[in-house]
């Protein structure tokens, strides 16, 4: 894939001296899992704010490593699923009653509208941004505040979450603190995002740290890493203390696209190492294309996230493995520029063949997935330019039809290619000889082989059932309009 979709990060550190400089490294950790925005709030007795639009790297100076002062803090990577990107809607975001609440969250509320209007009409709460995390903080901070106490018990912050159980729907992983109270996280009743926390031991009391990923807890050198649970709060209250408690008892779903391309390889989701499941992905696949007798000459990785995958398939096949597709890496991410013309061209620009690896030759290009197939269409056809004889295709993940609702920018649904297609007319469709998908049922597979006591996933954007069970055609509808609008002001950006 590449970059048609993505999602955010989130990292946040109860410490015992300035943490900006943790939380930048552990932000640049998880820079892939969104290059929009980022933000970083520190508090110590004060919140301290900075949020921009583009890299971590590029945000943050010196200045701010001086000005956000602070042992507690939170940090956020975004990549808009709601909103345009505008700046107001760059995380974390704030209130100042009760208490002073910071918050940060990864994923999307399905029912942003209508909280909207209730937390209006009920609570005279007006919410600014186009980020559902302002729903979620508020109707968060709206719970606490009806429970009108001074020092807050962690039964009280429970109870507060419950309340974002029962109204919020969608899929979330939240990081907040409270301020001179505690520090909080928790994940969606169905825990479809990722969350993990892990401590540092340090003089009299530890340090803990929450993040979307274990990569950033590791590079942060947090140890004794452990996963929220889904529909688990976790709560740290002033003196350290750890309370956790699961309220919320549904089928645990984690979004299966992690595994396939969202995590970093040396991440663990849910216990799973994702560079495993890449390879034992690769495994797979290679024995789905053993069945269709191709003769392939070479394998070629789509670069980066293909590699590990077609490294695996290239070795089970006994076939010749060759990274003939040279990534330019510091070119803009091709969905800035949604039409197909402006895709074409940045196609070439970011990818680079090596001639003498595909001419005359059978080639088996292997990818993560294939959305629109526009960029799969555009690298068919710059590998055909080289002189290949024959072009497959091969993607580690199924046929991708439906939308997520859960915080993947994964296009409308009329855009995808394998939408009422089979792989015979997804090739005709990207000019492939070939086309060759992993099934569901062996990518779950493959992530159970890494934890078996994970029964159930969201695998939504390929069967279309949405474990959440309460996305309506009218909140399918809304979302399609909303990533429209969203496509529309991206191309009017890349026209200026
Ligand atoms: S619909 Fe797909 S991308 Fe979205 S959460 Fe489910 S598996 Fe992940």
């Amino acid at each position: 894939m590449s970059g048609e979709s993505n999602m955010c990060g989130i990292v946040g550190i109860y410490g015992n001296e300035d943490v900006f400089k943790d939380l930048h490294q552990g932000l640049l950790a998880i820079q892939h899992r969104g290059q929009d925005s980022a933000g970083i709030i520190t508090y110590d007795g004060r919140f301290h704010t900075k949020k921009g639009n583009g890299l971590v790297q590029d945000i943050f100076t010196a200045e701010h490593a001086l000005r956000l002062r602070g042992n507690i803090g939170l940090g956020h990577t975004r990549y808009p699923t709601v909103g345009g990107g505008r700046g107001e809607d760059a995380q974390p975001f704030l209130v100042n009653s009760p208490f002073g609440i910071m918050m940060a969250h990864n994923g999307n509320v399905i029912n942003y509208a209508q909280l909207k209007k209730f937390l209006f009409d009920k609570h005279h709460r007006l919410l600014n941004s186009d980020n559902d995390v302002e729903a979620i903080l508020n109707i968060f901070a709206q719970e606490l505040a009806e429970q009108k106490t001074k020092a807050l018990k962690p039964q009280a912050v429970i109870k507060a979450v419950e309340g974002v159980f029962q109204k919020v729907k969608g899929g979330y992983s939240v990081v907040a603190y409270i301020a001179e109270q505690g520090f909080v996280a928790f994940r969606d009743p169905y825990g479809i995002k990722p969350l993990v926390y892990g401590k540092r031991e340090e003089g009299r009391s530890p340090s803990y740290a929450i993040a979307s990923e274990s990569v950033s807890l590791n590079i942060m050198n947090f140890a004794d890493i452990k996963n929220v649970e889904a529909g688990q709060v976790l709560f740290i209250d002033r003196n350290r203390r750890i309370h956790t408690r699961k309220i919320a008892h549904c089928p645990h779903t984690p979004c299966l696209f992690e595994w396939v391309y969202f995590a970093r390889p040396d991440s663990f989701i849910d216990n799973v190492n994702v560079y495993d499941c890449r390879v034992h992905l690769g495994s797979f696949l290679a024995d789905e294309i053993k069945k269709q007798n191709l003769k392939i000459d070479v394998v070629v990785p789509v670069p980066d996230s293909a590699r590990d995958a077609a490294i695996e398939i290239a070795r089970k096949l006994n076939l010749k493995y060759r990274e003939a597709l040279v990534k330019n890496r510091y070119i803009g991410r091709t969905f800035i520029m949604p039409a197909d013309q402006a895709r074409k061209t940045s196609v070439r620009h970011k990818l680079n063949p090596i001639t003498s690896e595909l001419v005359g030759k059978n080639v088996l290009l292997v990818d993560d997935s294939i959305v629109r197939g526009n960029t799969s269409k555009a690298i068919i056809q710059l590998v055909r330019e080289c002189g290949a004889k024959k072009v497959y295709f091969a993607a580690y993940s199924p046929p991708l039809r439906f939308p997520c609702v859960y915080g993947i920018d994964m296009q409308t649904k009329t855009e995808f290619v394998a939408r009422g297609a089979d792989p015979d007319q997804v090739a005709e469709k990207i000019g492939a000889d070939k086309v060759i998908y992993q099934s569901l049922e062996s990518l779950k597979k493959v992530v159970q082989l890494g934890n078996k006591k994970l029964e159930d996933f969201c695998g939504a954007c390929f069967d279309g059932i949405y474990p959440t069970g309460d996305v309506t055609p009218e909140i399918l509808e809304a979302i399609e309009k909303d990533r429209k609008a969203a496509q529309e002001r991206q191309l009017e950006l890349s026209i200026q």
